[in-house]
């Protein structure tokens, strides 16, 4: 296996409620995907699942070849210690609808705290990248400011740099830009646009098609827990 993301028949259930159902997903290195498809139908429990933030029920997801959230093959079970899942969490960054940034930390300690506290690298070489980050998504100069001194478009950014921090092998977004006032969503899509054009492997949940259809290698579209389509953004996404 050579994808950066392998999902195999993924089953997740809500009590009754059945989630995600039989989803299966191959997403290569420096692949762009867009999930789109109306609310409700599953797309930010995928991408949960991706990033272990919530438990498959069956099925399986690898991350560059390793095993994410749990397998079931014929009768045998194969579950991930917790340490494992920790661990396998760092292989994604997410971004959210709402900007999860600490309120009571600057925005330059907002961005070492992973690195400094979770992954225990030395300040000494986590600071210069982080500036070099904040470089990235045109904030180096807010890097004493606190999240509310901020527009929702620049939290936005900080919270991409944020994630980039923690080095992941591949970021999600869930809606980064759908909390924005409309005149900021252009300044959080085009650091994506970057990001995606530098070979990161992304997958996008997004509203915003014309982005799907500039930047996404293939568009997924979800439904009631199900891929119902997945193909090019020409494919899939009618013209303006
Ligand atoms: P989308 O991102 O496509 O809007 P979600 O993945 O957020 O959809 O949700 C899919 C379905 O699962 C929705 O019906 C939602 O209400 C339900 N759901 C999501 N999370 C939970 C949860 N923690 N408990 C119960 N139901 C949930
Ligand atoms: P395939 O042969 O279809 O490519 P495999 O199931 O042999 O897939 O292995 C795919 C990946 O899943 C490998 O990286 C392997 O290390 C991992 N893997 C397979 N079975 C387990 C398991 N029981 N526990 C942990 N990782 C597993």
């Amino acid at each position: 296996m050579s994808a950066m993301v392998v999902a195999v028949d993924v089953n997740k259930y809500f009590g009754p409620f059945h989630a995600l159902q039989n989803v299966s997903l191959e997403i290569k290195h420096g692949e762009v995907l867009c999930i789109i498809g109306p609310s409700g139908s599953g797309k930010s429990t995928l991408l949960r699942c991706i990033n272990q933030l919530e438990r498959i029920d069956a099925g399986a997801i690898w991350i560059d070849d390793e095993l994410v959230g749990f397998r079931q093959d014929g009768n045998k079970l194969y579950e991930l210690t917790d340490a494992q899942i920790a661990r396998q969490r760092l292989a994604s960054g997410m971004v959210f609808q709402r900007f999860n940034l600490f309120a009571h930390m600057t925005v330059l300690e907002n961005i070492i705290e992973g690195p400094v506290i979770v992954q225990k690298r030395a300040k000494a070489s986590v600071i210069p990248e982080a500036m070099a980050l904040l470089e990235r998504v045109g904030l180096a100069d807010k890097k004493d400011a606190y999240p509310s001194e901020l527009s929702g478009g620049q939290q936005q950014r900080i919270a991409i740099a944020r994630a980039l921090a923690m080095q992941p092998k591949l970021m999600l977004f869930d809606e980064p830009t759908s909390a924005l006032d409309p005149e900021l969503v252009s300044e959080v899509l085009s650091v994506m646009r970057d990001l995606a054009t530098s070979g990161m492997t992304m997958i996008v949940v997004t509203h915003e098609l014309g982005f799907a259809r500039e930047v996404a290698h293939r568009v997924v579209f979800m439904d009631h827990g199900r891929i119902v389509e997945t193909g090019t953004p020409h494919d899939i996404l009618s013209s303006p």
